[in-house]
């Protein structure tokens, strides 16, 4: 039985589910991860995720498709990603298997959550990783805990698509040799204060430029950057302090290989605006936002339009979604079944 929810109306909020994975490192390995009902932890208060912000994080979904079968959209890239994350704040790694197993736990668990077929809503699953056990000094935790809640979501769009505007921001989300390819709550600490302001002036929220120069797009808040040039091309930029994507390179496949385009991962300086004809953001949760315009400093440069959704952002959107649910074959490995 589905939940009686109006998936309408839905938006992105936690909601509390039935079950949670949970599983513990200790001594050097896992346990076996198991369902809990319990949705508080109990950890130490010397706990380094707590102090010093040994811990990491995803995003992905599960979507119903048409015949009643649940998909994960490339659930292998987001394990991957939390491996990276994890090498970088001396964490533990949780193996791709476990990682996949414990999401098709969690959303088979929670099935009731799941929207119908049609209503756009999904079910955003939410994996993190943290170090726990007594602790004080600077150094990484003796003990770790992985685990991952779900939450059903509204779809991005009530109504189609639509445009937002955005601010370059005076300040960094990572630093150039810093963390910012991983996917970690530090990032987000810095990004809040910046965030605030952004929204302040009415703005979805901000870009940030490269830490080193300021000269370059890096990303938008808690979604990637890219743009559609007059010619044709996809463009969207590569640093060491973004981070990767899987939203993002998924498109830069699409792009290639399904709509024929030119992909280039390279400079996209903020002075040149005027070479896109469309622009947007993409990430799990924002899916593909189409960027109206860009305020920096001064100016406010318009992409496509304000208010209305430029083609090849439309052909993309229609491509990704259609993969995500179903409705288009997807290239091989990209959909896992939970049922
Ligand atoms: C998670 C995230 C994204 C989007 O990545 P997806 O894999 O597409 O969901 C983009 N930027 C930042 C900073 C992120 O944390």
């Amino acid at each position: 039985m589905t939940k009686n929810i109006d998936w309408q109306n839905l938006g992105f909020n936690y909601i509390k589910t039935d079950y949670r994975y949970i599983a513990y490192w200790k001594d050097g390995k896992w346990s076996e991860g198991e369902l809990t009902k319990d949705n508080v932890l109990h950890i130490s208060e010397g706990s380094t995720a707590l102090h010093y912000g040994q811990q990491s994080f995803e995003g992905l979904k599960a979507y119903r498709c048409k015949d009643g079968s649940i998909n994960l959209f490339r659930p292998d890239q987001n394990a991957l990603r939390m491996q990276a994350s994890a090498r970088r704040l001396l964490m533990p790694e949780v193996p791709v298997e476990m990682f996949i197993d414990a999401c098709k736990q969690v959303v088979k668990a929670n099935e009731q959550w799941l929207a119908p077929y049609g209503t756009g809503a999904t079910l955003y699953l939410r994996p993190f990783l943290i170090g726990v056990g007594d602790n004080i000094g600077v150094h990484p935790a003796p003990e770790y805990i992985f685990s991952i809640f779900c939450c059903p979501v509204g779809a991005y769009f009530k109504g189609g698509m639509s445009p937002t505007n955005f601010i370059v921001s005076e300040y960094d989300r990572a630093a150039p040799h810093g963390t910012g390819a991983a996917k970690v709550g530090g990032n987000y600490a810095a990004s809040l204060y910046p965030g605030l302001i952004a929204k302040t002036r009415h703005f979805g929220d901000c870009i940030y430029l490269d830490p080193a120069t300021h000269t370059k797009i890096e990303e938008v808040g808690s979604a990637n950057f890219f743009g559609i040039t007059k010619d044709n091309k996809f463009i969207t930029p590569l640093s060491p302090s973004i981070l990767p994507s899987i939203t993002k390179y998924s498109l830069l496949y699409l792009a290639k290989e399904r709509l024929g385009m030119e992909i280039i991962e390279g400079d996209v300086y903020i002075d040149q605006l005027e070479q896109f004809k469309e622009a947007g953001a993409c990430g799990t949760a924002a899916v593909i936002t189409p960027i109206g315009g860009i305020q920096y400093g001064d100016n406010f440069h318009v992409f496509y339009s304000e208010t209305e959704v430029g083609e090849v952002t439309q052909k993309l959107y229609n491509e990704l979604v259609g993969i995500q649910f179903g409705d288009i074959d997807a290239p091989s490995g990209w959909i896992v079944k939970v049922k």
